[in-house]
């Protein structure tokens, strides 16, 4: 089997649908050789890219993309605080966490300081988010003597054996745990006016009482706090109150995910959860926290870290070593330094309004939303019935790519544009996008009306 082709994906690669020149042609067999039948590439017309610098991607002939897609490089590709910080710990020393070193104390302090409002204790940390996830819920089975979990119908949560077993959105094909319950994502715009909170609650408690009926015990309800592969459902915020309420009153844990939405995205906070003014007893950070450099770990309450703490002894060799600690260290001073969170919140909102008067001529946009760096545009055949459109949404996705601004899409119906550009996009850069996706609009509606 081909290791491109990927129905999950919207903007996967799939052989021999695009003509491509010879050189990625043979690249791509060379990789599909070397690196097995597991990776997936995206876009019709797959990037060779060979630098990053700031919002910046730039391929072997020199052409630059606008990326606005990869939240990992949140201050931008390559910042020079980072780099240096990088190279200086790395010069001095290397290692883990089996010796007594300043960094990773002044990290957990700094990142503990970050929500104060909260009980979360003690930092714990790990190279990827996925882990942070794993441990997260050995943590809650430790404190809740349960195995059952929560999540929403499109979630991602990681890659490992435990993970994925509560990652729906890999799609059919990867099993769910007999343990695992999905709740419907709040998907304010396909609500007819319900109270999205109430609803969530009812959905939480209503998939409580069948794993309680199964005879199995819950032991965690974890969820991204923006929604990201659901399709970015930020509002309104506050929803999630009553559904963290119901898992703790059935002895079971709240896990906020915050992968995607932590480091300033928002534009509001720290954190996701934070605009939900609720108290997890666990938070799981990764993606942006070294701006490139795999750092990632939870903040946890020290009841819930408790038995396991107790239990197990936690050493994972290259999480929490000195560099990735340094990085870290150097991403949260320029979070500060450069005033990120306004400028994500800023031309968040410049983002959203100029794609929101776009919809005026492209019927095919049902909804625009988000909150800061997050934009979601949804994309229908219909704005009566809602209907996804995937594969208006995936022209547009590579119709983006060709004119040099790189995007993906979300959510079950594959037709949720996810615009998640670093936080240092400007104002200039935020009309690169409106413009480049006013063309590719009106190049789909050409192509599907042909
Ligand atoms: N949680 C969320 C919400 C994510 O989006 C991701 C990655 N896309 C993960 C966890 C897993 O992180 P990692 O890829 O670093 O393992």
């Amino acid at each position: 089997m081909k290791s491109t082709i990927d129905l999950n994906m919207v903007n996967a690669f799939i052989p021999g649908r695009t003509k491509l020149d010879n050189l990625t042609a043979a690249m791509i067999d060379r990789r599909d050789a070397l690196l097995g039948p597991a990776y997936r590439l995206m876009y019709e017309n797959p990037l060779h890219i060979v630098r990053g610098e700031g919002v910046w991607l730039i391929d072997g002939q020199g052409r630059r993309y606008l990326d606005i897609y990869n939240n990992v490089a949140s201050l931008g590709h390559c910042h020079p605080a980072v780099t240096d910080a990088i190279c200086k710990q790395v010069k001095m020393l290397a290692t883990n966490t089996r010796y007594l070193h300043d960094t990773i104390l002044e990290l957990a302090e700094r990142m503990l300081s970050t929500v104060p409002e909260t009980n979360l204790a003690h930092l714990m940390l790990t190279c990827t988010g996925s882990e942070a996830n794993d441990v997260a819920y050995r943590i809650a089975q430790a404190h809740t003597g349960g195995t059952g979990v929560i999540v929403t119908e499109t979630a991602y949560h990681g890659f490992t054996d435990a993970v994925a077993k509560f990652s729906p959105s890999l799609g059919p094909t990867v099993d769910l745990g007999a343990h695992v319950r999905l709740v419907p994502a709040p998907r304010l715009y396909h609500a007819e006016g319900a109270d999205l909170g109430e609803r969530f609650t009812r959905d939480v408690e209503a998939a409580i009482a069948d794993l309680k009926r199964h005879g199995i015990k819950p032991a965690m309800l974890l969820v991204d706090s923006v929604f990201t592969s659901d399709g970015i459902l930020p509002e309104p915020a506050g929803f999630l109150k009553g559904a963290t309420d119901a898992i703790k009153r059935a002895g079971g844990l709240f896990i906020a995910d915050e992968v995607q939405p932590g480091f300033g995205r928002t534009g509001e906070h720290m954190w996701g959860f934070q605009r939900h003014r609720i108290k997890p007893d666990i938070v799981t950070v990764g993606k942006p926290m070294g701006n490139g450099q795999p750092v990632a770990g939870l903040m946890a309450t020290s009841d819930a870290v408790a038995e396991f703490g107790q239990n197990s002894r936690y050493f994972n060799t290259f999480a929490g070593n000195t560099v990735s600690c340094a990085a870290a260290l150097a991403v949260l001073d320029t979070i500060e330094e450069e005033g990120l969170m306004q400028n994500a919140a800023d031309v968040g909102k410049i983002l959203r309004d100029g794609i929101s008067e776009l919809a005026v001529h492209h019927r095919a946009i049902g909804d625009v939303r988000g909150v800061g760096m997050f934009v979601a545009v949804e994309l229908v055949s219909d704005r009566k019935t809602r209907v996804p459109d995937r594969e208006f949404t995936s022209l547009v996705v590579n119709r983006m790519r060709e004119k040099g601004v790189l995007l993906s899409a979300c959510a079950m119906g594959h037709n949720v544009l996810k615009i998640r550009p670093p936080l240092i996009l400007s104002v200039e850069q935020a009309g690169i996008v409106i413009e480049t996706l006013e063309e590719a609009l009106t190049f789909a509606r050409a192509v599907e009306s042909s």
